[in-house]
């Protein structure tokens, strides 16, 4: 069976908390529906929520024997939308407690039932209905497999920090070890670990720092994207190569594989020894990733595809530069964060920058680079990581643009960020998901 995962991005939670707690004239609680787009791959199915339907005040139904009842043509309009958006259905309400929320009497016996109808207009796409508490949710999704509602493995609230909600049904089928080390990040931290995803692409300089932590903070799951073999040039700053893979030209994937897998041997090191474009699959299934790349083009087109998968990506790279006699080392890190600024909006991508280097091709990715600077970035990006999924620091909506000055050792907010809009126009979440080809 495959992974069926939900994602919803923390700015959509916001504007549906917003609007279902207005007072009604006479319904105790309102009610509103999601719309989402479904990506199967082979390994799971990923529901992406992209768009919130509110119930017109006239469309609910005076009854006080129920929180809050609609009518008939609430349903027709929703079921209408479903038909001409070509989109998944998910009721969505609210309890207004802490912790996980589960269904109510009256929910089981409502809401069910209604989605499943729904769900008959539209059976290529996954239909359901989630339950918001104030900081965790119930998610419950439609299979026409086994005409039945199941919880998704995971659900996932894009934001800073990130909220997971893993199924019961998988918390109870793992025994419950405790890493006493890292027990700051939480109770169901080991679990995470277990059950996401993060992706690496470029095992170079950067990347080869962040595959040896996530080793050692324990991630299960690893997939890394570098098409390149080991050459001599590398060895001054690939950490974990070593002389033999000179001599081998060993895949620089399988050097991760083979130093993950001497720390954490049960970890599912996935190897993609060619550009991430050639298996986009193995990117829309990590759960964050972390960009490793030399080039600006590079750096747009995995942005884009994250930005359509709700995937945060964390940018690094550093450069070294030539003034007079001597030399100085710059970087950057940069969260790009679905729903937030991307690398266009706050000038870290810029068509000038685009253009002088289509200009040079060729030329880019000889970048003269150094160990310890690229592992000031990487370790900063994995400190940020893991606080993008734990949360560990208690910041929230943080918004991450670090300029490295590697000649001083200080990494400091960039400038840009303060005149960087919030939102970003650039990619809109009602485009996430597969791009569709409409026929005119
Ligand atoms: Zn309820
Ligand atoms: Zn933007």
């Amino acid at each position: 069976m495959k992974k069926i995962k939900f994602k919803l991005p923390k700015q959509l939670r916001k504007e549906i908390v917003k609007d279902l707690e207005r007072d009604h004239d006479h319904a105790y609680e309102r009610v509103g529906f999601i719309l989402t787009r479904l990506c199967v791959t082979q390994t799971q199915e990923l529901i992406i929520a992209y768009k919130f339907c509110p119930v017109a005040d006239e469309d609910y139904v005076q009854d006080e024997s129920v929180g809050a009842r609609i009518n008939s043509l609430a349903i027709r309009k929703i079921m209408q939308t479903a038909l001409t958006e070509k989109c998944g259905v998910f009721h969505v309400h609210i309890h207004a407690h802490s912790g996980k929320p589960y269904e109510s009497l009256s929910d089981a016996e409502g809401i069910p039932p209604m989605m499943e109808s729904i769900s008959r207009i539209n059976s290529k796409e996954k239909h359901g209905y989630l339950i918001l508490s104030k900081n965790s949710a119930f998610c419950n999704v439609y299979s026409s497999d086994y005409q039945c509602f199941i919880e998704p493995n995971i659900y996932e609230e894009i934001g800073y920090p990130m909220n997971f909600v893993l199924s019961d049904k998988f918390k109870s089928s793992l025994e419950l070890e405790r890493n006493k080390r890292q027990m700051f990040l939480g109770e169901d931290s080991l679990l995470l670990l277990k059950e996401i995803t993060i992706g690496i692409v470029g095992y170079g300089g950067g990347g080869s720092h962040i595959g040896l932590q996530l080793a050692h903070i324990g991630f299960e799951n690893i997939v890394i994207f570098d098409g390149d073999r080991f050459e001599e040039s590398n060895i001054n700053r690939l950490v974990g190569a070593n002389y033999s893979d000179i001599k081998n030209c060993t895949r620089k994937v399988e050097i991760a594989e083979r130093v993950i897998k001497d720390v954490l041997p049960t970890a599912n090191v996935e190897l993609v020894q060619k550009r991430w474009q050639e298996e986009p699959e193995k990117l829309q299934k990590c759960d964050i990733i972390i960009g490793c790349v030399d080039s600006f083009v590079e750096r747009q087109q995995l942005e884009a595809e994250a930005r359509r998968y709700l995937i945060p990506l964390i940018d690094i790279g550093m450069d070294i530069h030539k003034s007079n006699d001597n030399f100085s080392i710059s970087g950057q890190l940069i969260l790009s964060l679905p729903g937030d600024f991307c690398m266009s909006c706050c000038g870290f991508i810029t068509d000038k920058k685009l253009e002088i280097e289509a200009m040079k091709y060729g030329d880019v990715g000889g970048n003269p680079q150094v160990v310890w600077s690229n592992g000031v970035l990487a370790s900063s990006a994995v400190g940020l990581l893991m606080d993008i999924l734990f949360g560990w620091s208690g910041l929230e909506d943080r918004q991450v643009y670090l300029s490295y000055d590697g000649t001083l050792g200080i990494m400091i907010k960039h400038t840009r960020l303060l005149a960087t809009p919030k939102e970003c126009k650039h990619y809109l979440l009602n485009l996430t998901g597969p791009p569709r080809f409409i026929k005119i």
